[in-house]
């Protein structure tokens, strides 16, 4: 989920017109691959779009809906709710979309179509946290060591 709260687009009917190529930021690349996890039918929608067209390989052709419709990037949660995000059936907030998305993924950057999402992935840490927690784990050991 994007840290901040984006406007529904009441006025979406749901065409897919705007499920082509995806920008995502990592987390939220993390986020689908864990939700992927738990939702088996879902990673088949990206299996069964494999090699079909640019479109968004989450689009279900079968039911036209988005297969990871609450994990979906904030890219998709910003069509019709943003300037420079248009939609055929109108904008319904005044959100200055591109600006956020410069900001937030910047050279982080990955693209859902260019992903395989045929296996799960290991969800990867925060190399920060991970750092802190290593630098707290060797202090235990020492104190330990000390003692
Ligand atoms: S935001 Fe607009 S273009 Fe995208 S699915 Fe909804 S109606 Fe279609
Ligand atoms: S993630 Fe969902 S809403 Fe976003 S482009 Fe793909 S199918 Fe459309």
């Amino acid at each position: 989920m994007p840290p901040f709260a984006i406007p529904e687009h009441k006025g979406c009917r749901n065409c897919g017109a705007c499920c082509g190529i995806v920008p995502a930021s990592k987390a939220e690349a993390e986020e689908i691959d864990a939700y992927l996890v738990s939702n088996p039918s879902a990673r088949e929608v990206a299996i069964a779009n494999i090699g079909k067209s640019v479109d968004c390989p989450f689009r279900d052709r079968i039911s036209k809906q988005c297969a990871i419709y609450p994990v979906r990037p904030a890219t998709c949660r910003l069509m019709g709710v943003a300037r420079g995000l248009d939609c055929d059936y109108g904008n319904s907030a005044e959100i200055d979309g591109y600006a956020f998305l410069q900001d937030s993924y910047g050279d982080k950057t990955i693209v859902l179509n260019f992903q395989d999402w045929r296996i799960a992935r290991p969800v990867q840490t925060n190399p920060q946290r991970e750092k802190t927690r290593r630098s707290a784990k060797i202090s235990k050991q020492e104190r330990s060591h000390n003692a």
